[in-house]
């Protein structure tokens, strides 16, 4: 029966039947059908991640295509279809096998499996499957005035300070400092003080782009190292007349020629303002490489 409704999560009475699971199991209820439900959601967000990237270097991907993946990934994400993947990197922390939703070792591997992705094919995970990346993604295509952040060095030395802190208190003290904003609850719909945080944090995300990623989230402090050195990555060819629209464009500051793309959330945004065809291309950086040398 369980199973059933795992297997149709969009029917309104399966809905509520899934959230009133997941509100027992975090009550404390062992549930292997949880589980079960986190594993497809990795699935997912694998499967996604790769379709997206083949999408993204076969130029077919359109800033539309980009929207509805990240309302699925945000509704997948109250159905927890859609793995929260920094709660995921806090429970291995803590060594809650529960929280975790299986083995540690299992959810270690799913982590190194997302960290390779990134590495070849950058944050398609964070950009577009991650439910808390996606909550203020959304968020951030509000038409309201945006505060830029030019600087960014201060957003990484804020997330790191914050992700030495985090390990020592879950290393040391088995306290998640995540509970604090609020994640979990609010993919939950459990109201709470954490709730109304996790609520602020995306009235923020109106204004600011992505001030979980970019100044708190742990996993995002990880992921943006293997991102540096992404095999593919968005680039600019001979055509480019260095306008710098797309600087303007960039929420993350990310655009200049020389970037890393460490921050890049592969929101699209530079490339639609780009005025010249074919001058920025996600490509292969290998491939680029080779082209200048001939
Ligand atoms: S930085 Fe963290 S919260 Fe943001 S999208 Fe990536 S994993 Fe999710
Ligand atoms: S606008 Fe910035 S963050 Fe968005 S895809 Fe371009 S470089 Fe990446
Ligand atoms: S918007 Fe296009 S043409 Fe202008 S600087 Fe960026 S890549 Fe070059």
């Amino acid at each position: 029966m369980w199973e059933k409704t795992l297997a149709r999560p969009a029917f309104p009475f399966g809905r509520i039947i899934v959230k009133r699971r997941v509100v027992e199991e975090y009550k404390g209820d062992s549930d292997m059908a949880i589980e079960e439900a986190r594993a497809l959601g990795f699935i997912y967000a694998l499967a996604m991640f790769c379709i997206a990237a083949y999408l993204w270097h076969s130029k077919r991907w359109t800033r539309k295509m980009g929207i509805v993946f990240l309302v699925i990934t945000l509704a997948l994400g109250f159905l927890i279809f859609s793995p929260i993947i920094p709660w995921q990197f806090q429970s291995l922390i803590l060594r809650d096998a529960r929280g975790v939703g299986g083995p540690l070792v299992i959810a270690a591997a799913g982590i190194l499996v997302m960290l390779a992705m990134s590495f070849l094919f950058g944050r398609f995970y964070c950009g577009y499957f991650c439910p808390v990346g996606a909550a203020q993604e959304l968020a951030s295509l509000a038409p309201v005035p945006k505060v830029r952040v030019e600087n960014k060095i201060w957003p990484a030395t804020i997330r790191w300070m914050f992700f030495v802190l985090f390990i020592l208190a879950g290393y040391l003290f088995s306290i998640g400092l995540l509970r604090l904003f609020g994640i979990r609850d609010f993919f939950l719909l459990i109201i709470s003080t954490g709730f109304f945080i996790f609520l602020a944090i995306l009235v923020i995300s109106l204004f600011l782009y992505r001030p979980f990623c970019r100044f708190i989230c742990p996993f995002g402090a990880i992921v943006s190292i293997p991102a540096m050195g992404s095999r593919f990555k968005i680039e600019r060819t001979g055509a480019c007349i260095s306008c710098g629209t797309c600087e303007q464009a960039c929420p993350t500051n990310e655009a200049k020629k020389a970037d890393l793309k460490a921050e890049c959330y592969l929101c699209h945004r530079c490339l639609d303002v780009c005025p010249v065809d074919g001058a920025l291309v996600y490509r292969r950086v290998k491939e680029q490489e080779g082209r200048e040398g001939t």
